[in-house]
């Protein structure tokens, strides 16, 4: 067994270590004896998306999101290929507004969306920004668990037909919306990064599963030690007292 992510705009789009989501993904699936591909394809190179079991977009400023948009959306129909063949989606931040419809930015500028979605992301006024630690509560592969992260973001996003999870402590799609990201079978787009994914396995792992799931159908992953994992993750959330 194998995985193939593909890691876009590498170069640009990661912001708050959002590059460790990639690395967790990689070490927990050679952990399983599953051999891992990890490719990067930034603006001008050519990649056949739908090779990849994994499309992972990180976030970026307002002024790498401008730098990315035309590169993205010329890249619509083979990310639409591959969302048909099933290929898992991991979209962190301003990764998750460009699937979205459009993000007017914090200058008014509004940066077209590839327009998978309904839901549509404005930035509202300069000192108006969603900052700071989050918790909240998700259910995935039939398991509710509680996840934390980190959030700067101007944008507001509205019109989340399907949000990725409850906010127990922080913001999440809009100042006090009350819920978090946007989720179905094969995307997960959050505001969360951290990065997302080593304080949260039951994340890394739910990803993992839907990846493996385009090539080799339900997959089960054997269980990893990720006592030092839930350790940390427990840190935050009995700061944010979400315990
Ligand atoms: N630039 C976007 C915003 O401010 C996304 C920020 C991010 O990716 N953290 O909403």
């Amino acid at each position: 067994m194998n995985l193939k992510i593909l890691w876009m705009y590498h170069d640009l789009m990661d912001l708050y270590g959002d590059k460790g989501n990639a690395e967790v993904l990689r070490r927990r699936a050679e952990k399983r004896g599953i051999e891992v591909q990890l490719d990067t394809c930034t603006i001008g190179e050519e990649k056949n998306i739908d090779e990849y079991d994994l499309f992972f977009l990180g976030g970026g400023a307002d002024k790498e999101q401008n730098l990315i948009f035309a590169d993205l959306l010329q890249r619509k129909q083979s990310i639409q290929t591959a969302m048909d063949h099933k290929t898992a989606f991991l979209l962190i931040c301003g990764g998750y507004q460009l699937f979205g419809q459009y993000y007017k930015d914090q200058d008014g500028n509004v940066i077209e969306g590839l327009k998978f979605f309904d839901y549509y992301t404005v930035a509202g006024n300069r000192d108006e920004r969603c900052i700071g630690n989050i918790a909240v509560e998700t259910t995935m592969d039939g398991k509710t668990f509680k996840a934390v992260g980190f959030e700067n973001h101007g944008g507001q996003t509205k019109n989340v037909s399907t949000p990725f999870a409850k906010v127990l402590s922080g913001h999440g799609n809009e100042m006090h919306s009350g819920f978090e990201g946007f989720m179905n079978e094969q995307v997960l787009a959050t505001y969360m990064h951290g990065p997302l994914l080593p304080k949260n396995p039951d994340i890394a792992d739910a990803i993992l599963k839907r990846a493996l799931k385009k090539r080799y159908g339900e997959v089960t992953l054997e269980p990893l030690d990720d006592t030092i994992e839930y350790q940390a993750q427990n840190v935050m959330l009995e700061r944010l007292q979400c315990k």
